[in-house]
């Protein structure tokens, strides 16, 4: 990913995290952008894999569609085998990650519309 594109996705990622009232990421890709900006790389534990898993979970582009994590309603299982083997991963304001304990697939659950 060049630098522009990754500015993008920062700025792209950022919004979402604004959207879904998640103060603490959204000002961790403030200080990011800044300092990618400025050539010093991420300034914190966070990473562009980080950026990109958001992404991936809150279906940014160009990392939604098949590229995110599948979608699916509250209280369906999507492995199809494994009903009550889950483990969040991931959490915001009107949805999380989960994984399948039993064979590892990962999803995200969205409460309501987004
Ligand atoms: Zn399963």
């Amino acid at each position: 990913m060049t630098l522009d594109e990754q500015l993008a996705l920062v700025v792209a990622v950022g919004r979402a995290f604004v959207r879904l009232e998640m103060g603490r990421h959204a000002q961790i890709l403030r200080d990011a952008y800044r300092s990618l900006r400025a050539g010093q790389g991420w300034p914190g534990p966070q990473d562009e894999a980080w950026l990109i898993d958001w992404a991936r979970t809150l279906q940014v582009p160009p990392y939604d569609g098949e590229r995110g994590y599948p979608v699916i309603e509250r209280g369906r299982t999507p492995c199809g085998h494994h009903p009550g083997l889950n483990t969040t991963t991931r959490a915001w304001t009107r949805g999380w990650r989960t994984r399948c304990r039993e064979c590892g697939v990962e999803w995200v659950v969205i409460d309501g519309a987004q």
